[in-house]
């Protein structure tokens, strides 16, 4: 009934311990040996599910494991440009829900190599850029500020490993669904198969499915 099946990074769950948490909710029960077995994952979870530590968990308990990947910035553009080259992305629909993630992600990477970062619209463009010329390796985004960090050259998403989409419905609702085609379809991106994506939806209507069908290879799908 602890998080042990399979174990978390030993950080991390000092991290988790830190946070109070002492057992796992359903939906990170399921969440956590899905994405260690590589696979990609549809999540039907509601608010308050614990769907936050469903996504963070696996994904920075791999991360702790595997270490930085060195990006050779000057080879990849022929000269050296500042820029952040995350491992982890995680687009959620607003401002208020993008922070509720970066400060949960903040205390459960304490003393890793992880940096978090977030980053949302409707606050000015310029301190959010000078953070990404600093580096990131888990970025938290509103998809309209994460397209328009990554058209300014501020963000690469090259080097993603998980991509995870949370309240995926919502997002379609506010009408984000063509940024985050042009994000996920864009040709920086990993593609589907070197990467692994999560999306988290509380419903599963045809406009979700057919993002899923999209942007995941042979998923499997959860519902809690
Ligand atoms: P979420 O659904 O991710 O927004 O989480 C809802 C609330 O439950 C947040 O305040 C979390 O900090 C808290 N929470 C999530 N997972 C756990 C857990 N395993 N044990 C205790 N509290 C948790």
């Amino acid at each position: 009934t602890a998080f042990t099946s399979p174990p978390l990074d030993e950080l991390l769950l000092e991290n988790i311990k830190l946070a109070r948490f002492t057992k796992p909710t359903p939906v990170q029960k399921y969440s956590v040996p899905i994405v260690a077995a590589g696979r990609d994952l549809m999540a039907c979870a509601q608010t308050g599910s614990g769907k936050t530590g469903g996504f963070l968990f696996p994904v920075l308990s791999e991360s702790f494991k595997t270490g930085p990947t060195v990006v050779d910035n000057a080879q990849s553009h022929g000269y050296y440009q500042k820029k952040a080259y995350p491992t982890a992305v995680i687009m959620a629909p607003t401002r208020e829900l993008a922070t509720q993630i970066f400060d949960e992600a903040k205390k459960f990477c304490y003393r890793s190599w992880v940096q978090p970062c977030v980053v949302y619209g409707g606050s000015p463009i310029g301190n959010q850029m000078r953070e990404m010329d600093r580096g990131c390796d888990l970025l938290v985004a509103t998809p309209g500020r994460l397209s328009d960090l990554i058209d300014r050259g501020k963000i690469s998403l090259s080097n993603v490993k998980y991509l995870v989409l949370d309240e995926a419905d919502r997002m379609l609702d506010m009408g984000f669904e063509p940024q985050i085609r042009a994000i996920v379809e864009g040709a920086d991106m990993t593609p589907v198969g070197e990467r692994q994506t999560l999306m988290f939806s509380a419903t599963f209507p045809a406009d979700i499915q057919h993002l899923a069908r999209d942007f995941l290879a042979d998923y499997i799908f959860l519902s809690v």
